[in-house]
């Protein structure tokens, strides 16, 4: 919360009760999760409030904006570099923490001065695979008339 009283955004009560969801969350929630949890605790909150403040909380670089998700974009309050892991099937959305060294040669940097990177991983996650192999397993077991051909 102090960072937020840092960036100096006025703090209304529906405000506080959307940066305390956010601070600390690791989920990489939409504007449309945040509304949901935060209108919880306040019934008359609009969902204009939540993407306003959210904007202003990226403009003045309090959250991430992540557009790895193809479906709805994401908000990060970890503003610290990392990289992410992004799973395909569930779209659950990973921190790393990794530091990937990764040069680019002088003839495709254009003369860029490079302040930053953000690496995305797609791929499966545990729940997804686990999931994906009980029903590739049942399937198998559908499938016994293959054996019989
Ligand atoms: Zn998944
Ligand atoms: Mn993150």
């Amino acid at each position: 919360m102090e960072k937020y009283k840092a960036i100096g955004i006025k703090l209304t009560p529906q405000r506080i009760a959307i940066l305390d969801y956010l601070d600390g969350n690791k989920e990489h929630p939409s504007a449309e999760d945040i509304y949901k949890e935060v209108s919880k605790r306040f019934p008359t909150m609009s969902f204009a409030t939540v993407y306003n403040t959210l904007q202003t909380l990226k403009e003045r670089g309090g959250v991430l904006e992540l557009t790895i998700d193809p479906d709805k974009k994401r908000f990060d309050p970890n503003t610290e570099p990392h990289h992410h892991l992004i799973c395909l099937s569930c779209k659950k959305i990973i921190d790393i923490h990794g530091k990937y060294n990764l040069d680019i040669p002088d003839e495709e940097r254009a003369d860029f001065d490079i302040v930053g990177n953000h690496i995305e991983f797609y791929g499966l996650c545990t729940d997804c695979k686990k999931r994906d192999s009980v029903q590739g397993q049942r399937t198998m077991k559908g499938g016994d008339r293959i054996g019989s051909i």
